[in-house]
């Protein structure tokens, strides 16, 4: 084991409220589980200080900034200027999460899209890949990245079609995969594991959100990220130390860790 081994999961609420009554011990379990490293995506600037103080507490821990989708109502415009500031002072893994969620109510559709497209204009200009939340909104956030060329990044927790995911392949995305696919009615996630190219798949757990199948109604945690991991390789019908070695370079790659 080198310092380079360890899983990583590439998108951990780990700054979330849920976790500080243990955050110490949860950390202890996700560093025995393998899981070396996390991606931590912040959703609302006032939440940015506790992720960057997160990511100095502890090693291994990468923050990024952004302004989430859901959280539309927290947001001011002065925010994508801060977060202009924050990226060229903090210089982050990434900007996220962003995004765009037609799922919720009263989804203000333009006041998301003017947040979404703020934020890919700062990945073009800081040259960052973007960390991308989309419900029932694939097709749309396809329309809008292929406007903004050269933005890379991922689309979390991915639920689009398989000719969707080739789309955003050819535009430079990953999709990153988590709890859901641990579901055997997730038929069509299921499919997707198989059928795609292995470079463009990254690992999560979305904790605290999106638990496994063995830990349904519970707190999601990093510790369970392995279980995703040998799910994918279950799926593929791959050796497992293959796919955690191709996927961690994937992820090493998209965020230059
Ligand atoms: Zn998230």
């Amino acid at each position: 084991m080198g310092i380079h081994s360890g899983m990583i999961d590439s998108h951990c609420h780990f700054d979330d409220a849920s976790f500080d009554v243990d955050r110490p011990q949860a950390l202890q379990r996700a560093l025995a589980a393998g899981v070396t490293e996390q991606i931590i995506p912040a959703v609302k600037a006032a939440w940015w200080p506790r992720i960057r103080q997160l990511c100095r507490d502890y090693p291994g821990l990468h923050p990024t900034y952004g302004l989430h989708p859901m959280f539309l109502r927290d947001h001011q415009s002065a925010d994508l200027d801060n977060l202009h500031a924050w990226l060229e002072r903090e210089r982050p893994v990434a900007i996220g999460e962003c995004g765009l969620d037609f799922f919720i109510d009263n989804p203000q559709h333009e006041a998301q899209q003017v947040y979404f497209e703020g934020q890919l204009a700062l990945a073009q200009e800081f040259d960052l890949p973007v960390i991308i939340h989309a419900r029932r909104s694939v097709e749309e956030v396809i329309n809008t990245v292929r406007r903004y060329s050269g933005v890379r990044g991922v689309l979390h927790s991915y639920s689009g079609s398989e000719q969707q995911a080739l789309r955003l392949i050819d535009l430079g995305f990953s999709m990153s995969f988590g709890g859901p696919i641990t579901y055997e009615r997730a038929k069509k996630l299921r499919r997707l594991i198989q059928v795609l190219p292995l470079q463009t798949i990254l690992l999560e757990t979305d904790a605290p959100d999106q638990p496994d199948s063995d830990h349904r109604g519970r707190r999601n945690e990093p510790a369970y990220l392995p279980t995703i991991l040998h799910t994918i390789s279950e799926l593929r019908d791959e050796p497992t130390d293959l796919i955690e070695e191709q996927i961690r370079n994937n992820t090493r790659r998209l965020f230059q860790i």
